[in-house]
């Protein structure tokens, strides 16, 4: 079989098949960890596939075509880590040309804008892109990308990917979306009108809390940005290991399994939480537009602790099965703080976070032994 022999094929199927064909010579059905960093050549200058492993490694190939597929882009590339894979693309762009970021995203995505890519002198403003119009007056004749988070972290808000991808080519800039939290198997923006997805692996694909990574997936047609996410992957080699591909490749056999129970669980604390005299807002994307454009919510709830941020502490401090931690999209299921946790690095910009917020990575345990643990933490504040 190769790629094209998959087209028609489900995701569940796909994703456990697609550039993951048994090895050729042996016959092994899953594609082996090969960690040689170097490939013999049959004359000078003659490489066959692979020629070092910076610059592309069997491993890594199968990874790239199975999420680029499962993605349905033409081209991906993996990297050391999400960061790594958002860096690759900021370095598309020239001095002087200018970002938009929305006003609630991945700290790490802000500071690497603000603290690096600044410096070597990009502009951005940060926007509400839940509002187009918003996004239309943002933006500038130097506009070269609208980044977007959908669902965003930590206040799980949906983002109309077609609206903003269509007013980003208005002003002939690539629309480029976080996919992380949702997962190709929830959410294919590429099919909705954006030009490049980027992933970090670290969080649901591998699903374990065992590997940390990244992914960028160009859309077919875009061959030029593929070819400098390319350059820059091997020009400055934040490349994963062939360990690591294994897996991340691992853990996409099983997402579409994995998403559809971190939903239902999900679901099932949101709507408890929502019921919690203790609890304010409730963030979980279960309204009209994630229907439209997600396949289901996804593990991620976040929600505000009526008695602030110090009763917030408390109860962040206070579940068992709910491991305190940052991090999340694995099985095991992960409590945080965002203003003092994952978004420290953004205190004091747009970004800011409510400091009675608390989030959860909702994982795969009992939906009931989990209820209950949220239950104590609650009635203990
Ligand atoms: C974790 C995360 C990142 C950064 O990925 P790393 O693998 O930690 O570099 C980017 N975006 C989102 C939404 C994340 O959750």
């Amino acid at each position: 079989m190769t790629q094209s022999d998959w087209d028609d094929s489900a995701f569940e199927t796909r994703a456990i098949h697609l550039g993951q064909e048994p090895d050729p010579v042996t016959g092994a059905v899953v594609p082996p960890i090969n960690l040689a960093s170097t490939f013999a050549q049959d004359a000078v200058g003659e490489p066959r596939a692979f020629e070092y492993s910076r610059s592309g490694n069997p491993t890594r190939a199968a990874l790239e075509t199975a999420l680029a597929g499962l993605e349905g882009g033409a081209h991906g590339f993996a990297f050391s880590s999400g960061l790594a894979a958002t860096d690759a693309l900021l370095r598309q762009l020239e001095p002087g040309d200018h970002v938009v970021l929305p006003d609630d995203a991945y700290g790490g995505t802000y500071r690497l804008v603000n603290a690096v890519h600044r410096r070597a002198g990009l502009t951005f403003s940060s926007v509400d892109l839940t509002d187009p119009a918003a996004l239309d007056a943002a933006c500038t004749d130097r506009t070269r990308l609208v980044w977007l988070e959908t669902p965003s972290n930590p206040r799980l808000r949906v983002i109309d990917i077609a609206a903003v991808s269509a007013v980003a080519h208005e002003h002939d800039a690539w629309c480029a979306v976080d996919n992380t939290f949702a997962t190709p198997y929830l959410q294919r923006p590429l099919e909705l009108g954006a030009d490049i997805v980027v992933h970090s692996t670290t969080k649901y694909l591998g699903g374990h809390s065992d590997v940390v990574g990244g992914f960028a997936a160009v859309k077919r047609g875009l061959d030029e940005l593929a070819e400098g996410v390319g350059f820059v992957q091997n020009a400055t080699g934040a490349v994963p290991s062939p360990f690591d591909c294994y897996l991340v490749l691992r853990g996409l056999k099983t997402l579409a399994v994995r998403m559809d129970r971190h939903s239902d669980n999900a679901a099932r604390i949101a709507a408890f939480l929502r019921d919690h005299p203790a609890v304010g807002e409730v963030y979980f994307p279960d309204g009209e537009l994630a229907r439209k454009q997600m396949r289901a919510p996804g593990g991620m709830v976040s929600f505000t602790v009526t008695a602030g941020e110090n009763a917030a502490l408390r109860v962040a401090g206070a579940t068992r099965v709910f491991t305190l931690a940052e991090s999340l999209g694995a099985v095991e299921s992960l409590i945080e703080h965002p203003a003092r946790m994952t978004h420290a690095s953004v205190a004091g910009s747009p970004l800011a976070v409510d400091p009675a917020l608390v989030r959860l990575s909702v994982g795969l345990e009992s939906a009931d032994d989990l209820l209950d643990d949220l239950r104590g933490a609650l009635d203990s504040v």
